[in-house]
């Protein structure tokens, strides 16, 4: 069995004990919530919640910027490296921590594993349903990931509550292909981009890539711009989530809402262009962008890669209401980024399987 070690953030200014958590053994059960609400506040396509014994240390929570998203519930985000870090249920005071700022201790676990076959001892999380599913049309990542680890993981449209049926097979095959038809007159001119709070907007122009167009940002499909999960510890405690997902688009076909385009580059730190958005230098050449008011992850940056740029797929906000927005990205779920690192395998292996 794995231990859980600490719970931090990206920038390690959240930082609790282990302790803190009301079970200490990996992997804990939980939900995933692919509500609109929480894909908005940060960037993820689901997230999912583990609660916590009791409320976090002063030190931390004064690192961190609530936002209350209704009377009943409070997020909490790093304010510097903008990491979804604790939940606060209002009505009955209970404090939840975001799952992506788990660290396992995965050397004990290999060590504990010696000998042994199979298991995924290495997962933090064992997910047993999804909620909310039917917040997009599409029903976002849910429909993939509905075979974990040999168990069933039902899909709920929306709370799973007593005598409320989960989605059945067929119209979870209905859901794994919306939106892949939709006529590009049906898609809108542009990709619209918010978080939340409606505090960082944008505008993306479609893809311009033609039959000569090449390298591994290029989809099958030129019409549309490609788009993979990251499973790497940075993105992961810059979320607060497992996986990561990311659209790569050109520079230059991101605009603000007023039609200029982002500033993009070291040059991105200085300029005022995107007030709502803060910037976290995660090492010399890479850059990761957040709303300040919402926490929503929004862009990352490598300075060694100026020609692509990372926008969460969280915040794509589909015109016909799909979480994938499969009408403007091509998902690879061929591959994952960084799949040595993923430390909840079991999400991984359904995503990618077929
Ligand atoms: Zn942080
Ligand atoms: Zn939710
Ligand atoms: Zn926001
Ligand atoms: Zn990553």
């Amino acid at each position: 069995m794995a231990t859980p070690t600490r719970l931090t953030c990206l920038c390690k200014l959240v930082y609790e004990p282990a302790d803190l958590l009301s079970s200490s053994t990996l992997p804990l059960e939980c939900t995933i919530c692919h509500c609109d609400t929480c894909r908005y506040t940060t960037g993820g396509l689901g997230v999912s919640c583990f609660s916590l014994k009791g409320r976090p240390s002063d030190k931390s929570l004064s690192n961190t910027t609530a936002y209350k998203t209704s009377e009943k519930y409070t997020r909490f985000f790093c304010k510097h490296c903008g990491c979804n870090v604790f939940f606060r249920s209002e009505e009955d005071g209970q404090w939840l921590a975001f799952s992506g700022i788990i660290e396992p201790d995965h050397k004990r676990a290999e060590e504990a594993n010696e000998g042994e076959t199979g298991g995924n001892d290495e997962n933090v999380a064992r997910v047993t349903s999804h909620i909310y599913v039917g917040d997009a049309h599409d029903g976002g990542m849910a429909p993939f990931l509905t075979r974990l680890g040999g168990r069933k993981a039902p899909c709920y449209v929306a709370d799973a509550q007593d005598g409320v049926e989960p989605l059945g097979e067929t119209e979870l095959q209905e859901l794994r292909g919306v939106g892949l038809d939709v006529a590009s007159h049906e898609r809108g001119s542009m990709m619209d981009v918010a978080c939340h709070c409606g505090g960082v907007q944008l505008q993306v122009v479609p893809p311009a890539y033609n039959e000569s167009s090449e390298g591994w940002h290029v989809p099958p499909d030129r019409s549309k711009y490609y788009a993979r999960v990251c499973c790497c510890r940075s993105c992961r405690l810059a979320l607060g989530f497992s996986l990561q997902p990311w659209a790569y688009i050109p520079p230059a076909h991101i605009l603000t809402k007023l039609g200029e385009p982002v500033v993009f580059g070291p040059k991105a730190k200085e300029t005022a262009q995107l007030e709502r958005l803060k910037h976290y230098q995660s090492s010399e050449s890479v850059l990761r962008s957040f709303c300040t008011t919402c926490g929503a992850t929004i862009f990352f940056q490598s300075f060694e890669r100026p020609d692509i740029i990372n926008v969460s797929a969280g915040v794509v906000r589909s015109t016909a209401g799909n979480a994938l927005a499969r009408e403007w990205l091509h998902w690879d779920r061929r591959a994952v980024s960084y799949g040595g690192e993923a430390v909840d395998t079991e999400l991984v292996e359904a995503w990618l399987a077929d």
